[in-house]
């Protein structure tokens, strides 16, 4: 995030990579139709329901989480579909569930009136430097952290793309048709808080 924030969330698949692999290969050895097929097939399909479980509820807290803390929330309109084609990036962005989570988002910003937006995926968010406007060029995936040729400043790349997401979300129209009319109030955050604690059945922090 623009303010340094780094969020690791869960990946449900990687970490149970292993018992996928074993409840297919039992599936493929059994015969179509027979009453051990249809056990193995259930199986498949509660580990699946599982996966998707333990996403929903990281997605939901988080959003849930970023759509009260902040007034504005800038996306970049990354070409997720594209990339699923990826093979390598393929089970990787499927197991983090990012179309999700922009829906999320979209959905409870327009509920408590935040000014969502999103910027063109064709913005050079992580190679021009956020200190000085510097477009320093194409990033390998693998590069994390790099440094201005211009002006020397250090980035980590997620977050100096972060920052060059929100300037640019300052330019663009925005989304819900919101922007800038609306102002968080004290009244309207506590709600939004109270009440995503109610939805995940926990009692509010005493501050
Ligand atoms: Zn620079």
């Amino acid at each position: 995030m623009s303010d340094g924030t780094k969020v690791d969330a869960p990946k449900p698949l990687k970490k149970r990579i292993k018992k996928y692999r074993k409840l297919s290969k039992s599936l493929s050895n059994k015969t179509r139709g027979s009453n051990r097929y249809e056990k193995a097939r259930l199986r498949i399909a509660k580990f699946h329901a599982k996966l998707k479980d333990t996403r929903t509820d990281f997605l939901h807290k988080l959003s849930t989480k970023i759509i009260c803390e902040n007034q504005t929330i800038v996306l970049e309109d990354l070409n997720v579909s594209g990339m699923v084609k990826n093979r390598k990036l393929s089970r990787a962005i499927s197991d983090l569930g990012w179309r999700q989570f922009r829906t999320l988002l979209e959905g409870k910003a327009e509920k408590y009136g935040r000014d969502f937006r999103v910027i063109s995926r064709w913005e050079a968010t992580s190679q021009t430097c956020s200190c000085c406007g510097f477009k320093g060029g194409k990033l390998e995936l693998s590069v994390r952290e790099w440094e201005c040729l211009n002006c020397g400043a250090k980035h980590d790349r997620d977050e100096n793309a972060a920052i060059n997401i929100l300037v640019a979300g300052g330019q663009s129209e925005t989304l819900n048709g919101r922007g800038g009319k609306r102002k968080t109030t004290a009244k309207v955050a506590a709600a939004c808080v109270s009440d995503s604690y109610a939805k995940q059945n926990v009692n509010p922090p005493r501050s």
